[in-house]
């Protein structure tokens, strides 16, 4: 120790400790009463208010979480994560699509005046994704409902909309804030509808019941929904820029929770942004992160964070370590974050570096309440991008959104890229003063997400059965890790067989 009191170099070195990852270490086998996997139950908190039914969350990544992916993982009973790097306009749409996609009450159903053209009814089933268009007038009264089927072997366009609606005084329709779920049913049964409106005393249009969402509800009985039936979704924010005006329009419309994302979280900017983002909207729920260590997972809280998001430099996709230096190997730093966190009373997501169910599992003992996923989910149907090929097979291309690819599609969008003959003094949009802590990669492509989540939380039950636990709570008290050697890891893995067929 030196006269002022630090640490010398060598001490330093002396006092290390060592981190550990999923690879580390496996679960000891412990007596179990469950007779099957199904009989397990893996629901846990995303946040103190929001309960999953399965503990995966998809990340706010742009190769992995849009509406798309967030309706498939909702209704399976996790959730997702919108990312942020499109307009603000652009995201809100984003969640608004997941909030209409399976409510079983629409409030504000689209909806055209009867001025409308065949062709803006048409644009906006397209743009909208949905199969019918309400018709009204200047009051907001019911004039009529156009669907797909009206227009199937319409070949005109520009003609007027009330050439091919059913008109109001044919329309069966129910009474706002009277007719339940359970007589809308009866009536489409009665009456062989698909779409039944809602309308208040002066016939003015409120809302509107479809019989595919009541028919949803039933094929997806876990997912993930908020109290008007609507499927739960989250989206991202930055600390910079408009990130509390798009915290503001995002919470207007509905979202469920808001993900603070920055990669270092344990930072004056982060802290700032959590406070200033709970004292503009006190109810919303706010994940904050990344952090890796004890004394940023008490930061996070006293700021005022819901649930603190654990992971530094493990995605797949990440060279924070490698460029920086830094970071906490997984497993170590979701078990130092967990004892602040539970402590508090704020739930804990370990983000990064799942490559399988038994990560999860592992995930879960160390303390975390719930995972959150990217490029596993990348190579699906519902994340976004295309299908790309090398040679014959076929992958989808994930990135890490602090990749030079991202970072140049970002300033592209915002009209900031700065060319290289033009960039004179480390300008905002100029790439070359841009350190990337990210990479971009392909992942084979894995077809629909559905069988992706559903091998993932199999794997979890199977997990819990293992470790002699029939929920998360016990799983936690139950788990038992034991740390194993390179050749232990060998083992793990098949060997001695050829499994390239
Ligand atoms: P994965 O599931 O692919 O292993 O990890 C996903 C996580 O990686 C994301 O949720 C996010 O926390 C992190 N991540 C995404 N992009 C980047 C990046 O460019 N750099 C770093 N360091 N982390 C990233």
């Amino acid at each position: 120790m030196s006269s002022k009191g630090r640490l010398s170099t060598r001490e330093k070195l002396g006092k290390l400790h060592t981190g550990l990852t999923f690879d580390d270490v496996l679960l000891v086998p412990r007596y179990s009463r469950v007779r099957s996997r199904h009989d397990v139950n893996i629901s846990t908190k995303l946040t103190p208010k929001i309960t999953l039914n399965i503990p995966i969350i998809s990340a706010n990544m742009d190769t992995v979480t849009e509406s798309e992916m967030a309706v498939a993982l909702a209704r399976e009973g996790g959730i997702g994560i919108i990312h942020r790097f499109m307009g603000l306009e652009a995201q809100v749409a984003q969640v608004q699509r997941v909030k209409r996609m399976e409510s079983i009450i629409i409030e504000s159903p689209y909806a055209l005046g009867s001025n409308a053209k065949i062709s803006d009814v048409r644009k906006m089933m397209r743009e909208k994704n949905v199969g019918g268009i309400l018709i009204i007038d200047d009051e907001g009264k019911l004039e009529g409902i156009v669907t797909t089927r009206d227009l199937r072997f319409v070949e005109y366009s520009n003609s007027s909309v009330t050439a091919v609606m059913t008109k109001r005084k044919d329309l069966v329709v129910g009474t706002w804030g009277k007719t339940t779920i359970d007589k809308a049913k009866k009536i489409m049964q009665d009456e062989k509808i698909e779409k039944l409106p809602l309308v208040d005393s002066r016939d003015k249009l409120k809302g509107l019941v479809t019989a595919k969402d009541i028919l949803k509800r039933k094929e997806f009985p876990n997912a993930t929904k908020d109290s008007k039936g609507r499927l739960r979704v989250g989206a991202a924010i930055g600390v910079r820029g408009d990130f509390l005006e798009r915290a503001k329009k995002l919470v207007d419309s509905d979202v469920d929770v808001l993900v603070l994302d920055i990669a270092h979280g344990d930072s004056a900017y982060a802290l700032e942004a959590i406070k200033r983002i709970k004292k503009a909207l006190p109810e919303v729920e706010l994940i904050a992160g990344n952090i890796a260590t004890s004394e940023g997972a008490a930061h996070l809280i006293k700021s005022g964070a819901d649930s603190i998001k654990v992971g530094v430099g493990s995605g797949s996709i990440c060279i924070t370590r490698i460029v920086t230096g830094s970071g906490v190997p997984q497993l170590t730093a979701i078990s130092d974050c967990s004892l602040i966190a539970k402590d508090s009373g704020v739930t804990l997501i370990a983000d990064g570096g799942i490559r399988n169910s038994g990560d999860i599992t592992k995930s879960l003992v160390a303390g975390a309440d719930s995972v959150m996923i990217g490029s596993l989910l990348a190579g699906t149907d519902e994340s976004p991008g295309e299908i790309v090929f090398r040679g014959t097979q076929r992958y989808k291309v994930t990135r890490g959104m602090a990749s030079m690819a991202a970072r140049r599609d970002q300033l592209q969008r915002e009209g900031r890229l700065v060319s290289e003959s033009e960039v004179q003094n480390h300008e905002d949009g100029d790439l070359s003063d841009f350190v990337p802590e990210g990479v971009e990669a392909i992942v084979p492509y894995k077809g629909g997400a559905v069988f992706v989540i559903r091998q993932l939380a199999g794997g979890l039950r199977s997990g819990l059965s293992y470790c002699g636990a029939s929920n998360l709570k016990e799983l936690k008290s139950n788990g038992r890790f034991i740390k194993i050697t390179d050749v232990g890891l060998i083992e793990s893995k098949p060997h001695d067989v050829v499994t390239d067929l």
